[in-house]
């Protein structure tokens, strides 16, 4: 059986007709089932659900993150695929101290150590 894929349309329909009943939503996997449900069998991959929530301006994303072990070596960034910023702070003397990795699209940021995503949490913007 071919895989039938939501269109970007259907999804940023379905979640302006999801705003309409929540608030938020607590989680990425419970969007994707309220989702579903809306797009009866078509399908639509967690990744690229989150991207059309960003791009559509429907919901602010909060993403809570977790450190890792690993150097930061992103160019993109790990939520949204938009270019990663990088910025350094100096000190009194002219040398960098801190760098943050900030993604301005969707916020996320991290240091030096990379910080993964664990979870996100959707809150729908009132019209
Ligand atoms: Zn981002």
């Amino acid at each position: 059986m071919k895989r039938n894929f939501a269109s970007q349309q259907e999804i940023v329909e379905a979640l302006s007709s999801i705003s309409k009943e929540h608030k938020v939503i607590s989680s990425q996997r419970r969007l994707k089932e309220l989702l579903s449900k809306l797009l009866r069998g078509k399908s639509v991959g967690e990744r690229r659900l989150r991207k059309i929530a960003i791009d559509s301006g429907i919901v602010n994303l909060k993403i809570l993150t977790r450190e890792s072990r690993d150097i930061f070596n992103l160019d993109r960034c790990p939520v949204c695929d938009n270019r990663i910023e990088v910025i350094g702070r100096k000190d009194i003397w002219g040398e960098i101290t801190k760098t943050e990795f900030i993604c301005r699209k969707c916020g996320y940021r991290s240091g030096i150590k990379r910080r993964i995503p664990t979870k996100y949490v959707f809150y729908f913007k009132r019209h």
